[in-house]
């Protein structure tokens, strides 16, 4: 068998390992900004719904009062008409004006009496949250219970968390880049020579990676598999040290000798 073929491959190994480690500079700051963003778009939502709620409230009570207003001064008009009624017929008339005024003002207090209520209650929600925070009570407070100013403290606190991971990210991206494109344009030039002269190993390494094996070729270990630990059989020794290779019965690994590991590494010098 043509053993230069596996050279190719592990060749591939190594420079794909370089390009992971150099994304794992990163240091899961990808994963953590997008956590924080979730966080930020659930916080910000809360307190949308509040201030469109308090909004709502305050066109409401406004509308009420105007009522209100609208309603009293009918009354006075009608109560100054009242002295200058000419018979009963019409005073009746204008007391039934009044009254049917009255009830509105009346139905309009309780309303704005509910927005009130209602409130005050969203008030006491908040206090409570704000004493349950101050013993450290967290898993006890609803949504509800957050406080106004905690809720936006906390949007402003993640927003300047993102802004700093996002910048730390940032500056990784554009130390690193350099590095990154010369490593991907070397892998492809090496995935066309092996696509070219040793396709199945190819495809039996993608396959590997594809199931999340990123160490899909690994060295010969004290005669075991140094992926799994499995016992790599004696009659495939002599080829592995002559520079062939073993798919491991257990994990399915290509195992190799690891001398083959350092020439694909001297190939950088
Ligand atoms: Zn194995």
């Amino acid at each position: 068998m043509d053993h230069t073929k596996i050279n190719l491959i592990v060749r591939l190994q190594y420079l794909d390992n370089k390009i992971e480690k150099l994304e794992s500079l990163q240091k899961g700051l990808p994963e953590e900004i997008a956590a924080l963003e979730d966080d930020i778009a659930f916080t910000s939502r809360q307190i949308d719904i509040r201030e469109k709620a308090a909004e709502e409230r305050e066109k409401n009570r406004q509308s009420y009062n105007e009522t209100i207003d609208n309603c009293r001064s009918k009354i006075k008009s009608f109560k100054e008409k009242q002295t200058l009624a000419r018979n009963n017929k019409e005073y009746d008339a204008l007391s039934k004006q009044i009254e049917y005024e009255e009830k509105e003002i009346a139905q309009a207090e309780i309303r704005l009496q509910d927005i009130r209520q209602h409130e005050e209650k969203i008030k006491e929600l908040q206090e409570q949250g704000r004493q349950l925070i101050e013993e450290n009570r967290y898993d006890e407070i609803s949504e509800e219970m957050m406080p106004d100013d905690i809720l936006a403290q906390q949007l402003k606190d993640l927003k300047s968390q993102v802004e700093q991971k996002n910048e730390e990210l940032q500056s990784i991206i554009v130390e690193t880049s350099g590095e990154v494109s010369s490593l991907k344009k070397q892998i492809e030039k090496q995935r066309n020579v092996v696509e070219k002269d040793a396709k199945r190993l190819l495809s039996k390494y993608d396959h590997l990676k594809r199931g999340n094996i990123r160490n899909a070729l690994v060295k010969l270990h004290r005669q075991a598999c140094s992926g799994c630990n499995t016992r790599v059989p004696t009659n495939r020794h002599t080829i592995i040290v002559q520079g062939g290779f073993y798919l491991c019965e257990s994990c399915g690994r290509i195992v190799v000798h690891e001398r083959l590991f350092e020439e694909a590494k001297a190939e950088d010098a």
